[in-house]
């Protein structure tokens, strides 16, 4: 529907944003059916490659993922470089990874997106794969063949396998010491690393960039009676991930297999968020995770009106109501995090 359309045209704009680039403009076509060759009708097509040469665009950015052929016989048409919702994000992953662990992964993403791609042989090609600013592997990389990409995916994949080898071992040596851990999930933008460096009072770079934070970081959190627990922030979960990426992406979340409790943290200003909700309890559903312990953590309550807030107590009565920004709002989640993680934990007697 047209409501839908320009939802998910809101959200691609917010993720072309958080790839550093300036949304000139954005155009939409209603249809039963994706045309199989240009996925427009041709004579939208035209007109939309008209229209962004003149407005001085760069890049044409498609909310739907292009197959190989229909990149071919789009590039054709337009002379702008193109680009789709699945290059779109890798580009986002690639400019954000900041661990050799994080960056080992997007390469291998871009790698396994583009070998079925590089049968495509004319120039097209290079418009279709080159990230922004030549991020990942760009233009020049693309002329090594298959082989070498072959190469190079089981050399990643190997580096890979001994890196979490390694993080297995730190794993264990936490769980060892017992320490509880907690895990920040939510959806991109709705205030989890701004939560966890207002708890921690730590400087996790925060910004309202999606996907900021690839890769998982810890921080520790003290409690009265010497008692402490490890925090963790995620990167941000999104709707349709795309199929490619989800293994990228889940393998970023291997820390949630530690955690004794979730705080999913939801941004109730997006008025979305309910959506959003769904769209990580699925996630966290398809990773096995949807039994350990959440905490709702209704987030941006400054926002709101007084009214709406009302509502929503009375809509969600075990939600817990803050503003990361403020830590004058984090009396009833800290009560509640230390709850479950300590009284319940020594009443079971499970320690
Ligand atoms: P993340 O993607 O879940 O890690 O979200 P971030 O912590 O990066 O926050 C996304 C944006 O929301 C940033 O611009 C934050 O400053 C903003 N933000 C986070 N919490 C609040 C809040 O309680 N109130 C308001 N007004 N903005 C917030
Ligand atoms: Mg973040």
């Amino acid at each position: 529907s047209k409501t839908e359309a320009k939802m998910a045209l809101e959200e691609l704009k917010e993720l072309a944003r958080s790839a550093g680039l300036n949304v000139l403009d954005t155009v939409y076509q209603i249809r039963n059916k994706v045309d199989p060759k240009y996925l427009l009708g041709v004579g939208k097509l035209k007109d939309l490659a008209i229209k962004a040469y003149q407005i001085g665009a760069d890049y044409i950015i498609f909310d739907n993922n292009l197959q190989p052929s229909q990149a071919k016989e789009i590039s054709k048409i337009v002379e702008l470089k193109i680009m789709d919702r699945t290059q779109l994000i890798l580009d986002i992953f690639a400019k954000r990874a900041h661990t050799d662990e994080g960056k080992l992964k997007v390469e291998l993403a871009q790698l396994k997106y583009i070998m079925p791609r590089l049968s495509v042989k004319d120039d097209s090609l290079s418009r279709l794969t080159g990230g922004i600013g030549g991020r990942g592997p760009g233009e020049t990389k693309l002329e090594i063949d298959r082989r070498r990409i072959k190469d190079r995916i089981a050399f990643l994949n190997r580096k890979l396998k001994q890196i979490s080898k390694v993080r297995y071992t730190q794993r264990k040596r936490r769980l060892q010491r017992e320490i509880p851990t907690v895990s920040i999930v939510g959806y991109t933008n709705a205030g989890k690393t701004t939560l966890i460096n207002s708890l921690t009072n730590s400087s996790i770079y925060a910004d309202n960039l999606m996907f900021a934070t690839l890769d998982t970081s810890s921080k520790r959190l003290r409690f009265p009676e010497e008692k402490e627990i490890i925090i963790t922030d995620t990167v941000g979960f999104i709707r349709d991930l795309p199929e490619d990426l989800k293994d990228a992406f889940k393998s970023t979340l291997d820390e949630l297999y530690d955690a004794d409790l979730f705080l999913h943290v939801v941004d109730i200003s997006n008025p979305e968020f309910r959506k959003q909700i769904e769209s990580v309890n699925k996630i966290l559903e398809e990773l096995n995770l949807i039994d350990v312990e959440q905490i709702l953590v209704f987030n941006k309550i400054d926002l709101l009106d007084e009214e709406s807030l009302k509502e929503l107590k009375n809509e969600f009565p075990k939600a817990i109501f803050i503003s990361a920004i403020n830590r004058k709002t984090f009396n009833e989640l800290l009560n509640r995090i230390f709850y479950i993680l300590f009284r319940q934990k020594v009443k079971n007697g499970s320690s």
